[in-house]
């Protein structure tokens, strides 16, 4: 089994960001060819054969979405790239916009062209300075090249394209947010509904999809949407980046069908356990998504529906591996101190209740938890999930839930013997700076 390179082809050659070179390797045919030779009808058709599904970890149908828009309503639409890649694991999103910008500015092309949209943002993560100078440049090429800006290619169609850098928080990945944040506003969620494809951007009707879902539509559009289809499985069309890191032996993003077994994927491509030690587990989409054991993982398919039948997400398909020597109330702890740092605090159960979880998951790994607290960390989320404005509240309590109950021997041992108590706790990691450090 390899890897099927339709994104990241020639992603890795010297150049590969410069239009020239894009080109060269059939760059800006697809938007020649939606262009020219389709309506948007068709185009929109393509998409929704091509089984095309959001890649920042929803998984909602594109074409479904496109449909959303109506295309010949007055006023202004608008099309985001949200490329707020900030999903702990996640890397993915950065390699295309650093190393093939546009390819995704090509596929946000044809999708305003099929929507009729006419303003275009990508909303770029605080911390993505490299990737964020890469699109800017790129976006200039295009501009020179008449791909963007007033009379696209001579049809008629104007599309103007902006990057945004945001400010560094987390739950600005969520599509609302985004919007809000993009208007100047704090970066709260908003409450759905409206959606955005009725009340967007400024309250307009607007499209969100996140960098590698467009980066699809260039490559189904020259090559056809049964083509990209064939490539996954019946329900899960297509490529999918998967980027892997942790204790495996070649860390890395890697471009697979979907569909494609875990254990070739694990073992023949990335290499398997680093220093051949033994897989303890992994977390296959993203910190959001619930934690993985290796029987688990037998038979186990690389798409949405076979994660899901496993009691995960495919999410972003970043894989985190754990090696048998990982503690893993530690990375729970570490885990939720993310989680508590990025809650924007706007609803009671999610601001309230990251704290709850830290603080207790904090005692308990410093050698001072109590024996109900595993209890109360399970009643707690309860009230979480259910009752938040985002997703952010499930996107923490879920994955907190599966290491509790997977690994509850392990936070016994911690609550029960005290077996590594506070003094240890410090130890190890005054050790683990040392090493850090050296
Ligand atoms: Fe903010 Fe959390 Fe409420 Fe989402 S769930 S709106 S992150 S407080």
């Amino acid at each position: 089994m390899a890897e099927n390179k339709v994104i990241l082809d020639h992603i890795d050659d010297a150049g590969e960001q410069a239009i020239e070179a894009y080109q060269a390797h059939g760059g800006y045919k697809g938007l020649e060819k939606a262009m020219k030779q389709m309506t948007p009808a068709q185009i929109l058709d393509e998409i929704k054969i091509s089984n095309l599904r959001g890649r920042g970890g929803a998984g909602f149908p594109a074409g479904i979405k496109w449909s959303f828009i109506k295309r010949d309503a007055p006023g202004p639409k608008y099309l985001i790239c949200n490329a707020d890649e900030g999903e702990p694991g996640t890397f993915k999103d950065r390699k295309i916009m650093t190393s093939k910008p546009h390819i995704i500015i090509e596929g946000m092309i044809i999708a305003a062209y099929c929507m009729g949209l006419d303003t275009g943002y990508i909303y770029i993560r605080g911390e993505f300075f490299e990737p964020y100078q890469a699109m800017d440049k790129a976006i200039e090429e295009a501009y020179s090249k008449g791909f963007l800006g007033k009379n696209i290619l001579g049809t008629g169609f104007n599309f103007d394209l902006h990057t945004y850098l945001g400010a560094g928080a987390y739950i600005c990945g969520d599509e609302t947010a985004l919007m809000n944040s993009l208007e100047g506003k704090r970066g709260y969620p908003r409450l759905k509904p409206p959606f955005p494809a009725q009340f967007g951007l400024y309250g307009r009707p607007t499209t969100v999809h996140n960098v590698e879902t467009f980066a699809a539509v260039a490559p189904i559009i020259a090559n056809g949407g049964k083509w990209y289809s064939e490539l996954g499985t019946p329900k899960s069309g297509g490529t999918k980046l998967f980027g892997i890191s942790g204790h495996v032996e070649r860390p890395g993003v890697y471009e697979l069908s979907l569909g494609t077994p875990w254990k070739e994927f694990f073992e023949d491509i990335a290499g398997g356990v680093r220093g051949g030690k033994k897989l303890k587990a992994i977390i296959p989409g993203g910190s959001s998504t619930p934690v993985l054991l290796p029987h688990e993982l037998e038979g186990m398919l690389l798409d949405y529906e076979s994660i899901q039948s496993k009691g995960s997400m495919l999410g972003t398909g970043a894989v985190i591996v754990f090696d048998e020597t990982t503690d893993m109330v530690k990375v729970a702890y570490r885990a939720m101190k993310f989680y508590a740092h990025e809650s924007c605090g706007q609803c009671t159960p999610c601001r309230e209740g990251c704290d709850w979880y830290y603080d207790i998951l904090g005692r308990i790994y410093h050698g001072e938890g109590r024996i109900e607290d595993l209890d109360t960390l399970e009643d707690l989320a309860k009230y979480i999930g259910p009752n938040t404005i985002c997703a952010f509240g499930d996107a923490f309590v879920t994955p907190m839930l599966a290491f509790i109950r997977k690994f509850r021997s392990e936070f016994m041992d911690y609550i029960e013997k005290g077996k590594y108590g506070l003094q240890a706790v410090l130890d190890a990691e005054k050790k683990s700076e040392e090493i850090n450090h050296a």
